[in-house]
């Protein structure tokens, strides 16, 4: 059979076309030499978000499913990588937990299903109120959840049809920069504009300053301390500040006590409890305390005497102004890890070490991050809500209670006002995905009252109204 010069490029063509479809995308393993979104300089990477959003916001809402569609994917195929390294460079957290929240994330952050427009009509004529994008957002991401921060932030604010530029911690930029990379190939592999996402290779306290002021980001995103959201607050523009939590749980004389044991055990151990919702303290009613201890112990987890919680508290907290801060060393360590301290030998299994105090102690007062946990003897379940407001700080942040009445569990969700109460649950379940029920968030913001972010909150809020007319029923 004769073919022509046509006939045979047709055949070539498709040939390629097959090929190029069946070969599976292969990426360079490190930062490449092509750029991806991670860039020296913060001028550089928030122009660079700013000219991706120009070409974004004329795309359409099934165009930012698809490209998050793409970051879940990311997340699916690179948890246990992206877990790892975040072992490697923070130190902080155990393999399995980090895998389960990539595994929430990719699952269950928030997508473009917040942002069905609202509809009113009526005889002055139609309203429609719509979600906006602001345009690029600058955000910090912390050291304690790097990736599935991250990747729960880029998910949520593409939804809300934002560009994003990062600045994320020092201590985890290189994991950092990888998943901005990863983020983008994919999505530009589905037909994005690059840079739908930025960050800075090096990131400082300067270079955070420079994203906080510069003229195109158009709103805040931080998730950290104190210090971060204080000084995210100083400039000029909205500020959406997730900031630290320190959440104390009630136990009261009718509670079902193996229940709160085993609970508190899972959800205050889970990845070494750096989880801003992870329980912090525990206040116990006198009459159940020593049945509580021992419910504890049978869990799994280590009691120390007092002077041991002392000693280690001497050796791992430190005093900061009025509160206690963690050393960097000590976040997000094992049981074991920190059991050594003391000079124990412990399996690497136990989930916490725990121990009585008084209700001022620096275990109490600091945001420890870490596994051990303080337990203090309350008169009553009325003293052990005024103790729970002390050491919540006015956070307004997550709390927990375990009782079986229901009278004294809306008493305390009242008084304690945070933004998250479990009720006989670890107070992980208040952030739905895989445990709880409802939205799921890595950026819980209490200082500036969203809570449980989702893509809305990362929007203007517009209305068109059209006077006299479409009202046509
Ligand atoms: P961190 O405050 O040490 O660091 C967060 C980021 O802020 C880093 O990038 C850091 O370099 C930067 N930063 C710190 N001080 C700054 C300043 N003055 N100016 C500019 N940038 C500054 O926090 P971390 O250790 O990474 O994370 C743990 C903290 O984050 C805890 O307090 C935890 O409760 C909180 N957190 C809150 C949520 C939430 O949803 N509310 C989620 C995760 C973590």
């Amino acid at each position: 059979m004769n073919l022509s010069d046509d006939q045979v490029q047709t055949i070539v063509n498709r040939v390629v076309q097959d090929v190029l479809k069946s070969t599976p995308v292969e990426f360079k393993e490190s930062v490449s030499e092509e750029n991806w979104g991670v860039f020296q300089d913060m001028d550089d990477a928030v122009e660079a978000a700013y000219e991706a959003f120009l070409l974004y916001e004329k795309m359409g809402i099934q165009d930012r499913k698809k490209f998050t569609d793409c970051v879940r994917q990311v997340t699916l195929d690179f948890k246990e990588e992206f877990s790892r390294m975040a072992i490697e460079q923070t130190g902080m957290g155990r393999l399995n937990h980090k895998i389960a929240k990539h595994e929430n994330v990719a699952k269950h952050a928030s997508g473009i299903e917040f942002l069905q427009p609202e509809c009113y009509s009526g005889k002055n004529g139609l309203a429609i109120d719509e979600y906006a994008p602001w345009g690029v957002i600058g955000n910090i991401s912390p050291s304690t959840h790097p990736s599935p921060t991250m990747l729960e932030n880029i998910i949520t604010q593409l939804s809300a049809g934002n560009t994003i530029v990062f600045n994320p911690h020092p201590a985890s930029k290189g994991l950092n920069a990888y998943v901005i990379e990863r983020c983008n190939q994919y999505m530009v592999k589905a037909g994005a504009p690059r840079n739908l996402v930025t960050c800075v290779s090096e990131p400082t306290l300067d270079s955070a300053k420079i994203m906080f002021g510069h003229s195109k980001t158009r709103l805040l995103s931080v998730t950290g301390g104190p210090g971060v959201v204080a000084e995210a607050m100083k400039y000029e523009k909205p500020v959406i500040a997730a900031g630290p939590g320190n959440p104390p749980v009630l136990i009261d004389e009718t509670a079902d006590l193996e229940l709160a044991a085993k609970e508190i055990t899972w959800s205050g151990s889970f990845d070494n409890n750096i989880l801003c919702i992870a329980e912090k303290e525990i206040f116990v009613v006198d009459s159940v305390f020593n049945s509580f201890i021992k419910a504890f112990e049978r869990q799994g987890n280590k009691m120390l005497i007092s002077q041991q919680m002392d000693h280690l508290a001497d050796k791992v907290l430190e005093k900061s102004g009025k509160h206690y801060l963690i050393r960097r060393d000590f976040v997000g360590r094992n049981a074991n890890i920190l059991a050594k301290v003391l000079g124990l030998q412990l399996a690497d299994e136990v989930p916490l070490l725990f121990g009585e105090t008084e209700a001022e102690h620096p275990w109490v007062v600091a945001e420890q991050m870490t596994s051990c946990i303080p337990v203090v003897r309350v008169q009553n379940f009325e003293q052990g809500i005024e103790e729970a407001k002390k050491a919540e700080h006015h956070f307004e942040h997550t709390s927990s209670v375990f009782t079986k009445d229901m009278n004294r569990a809306t008493a305390f969700a009242k008084e304690l006002k945070t933004d998250i109460i479990v009720i006989n649950g670890g107070t992980l379940r208040g952030n739905g995905g895989d445990f709880g029920e409802s939205s799921f968030s890595h950026t819980i913001a209490s200082p500036t009252g969203q809570g449980i972010t989702n893509p809305r909150d990362f929007c203007r809020h517009r209305r068109i109204m059209t006077a006299g007319a479409f009202r046509f029923v």
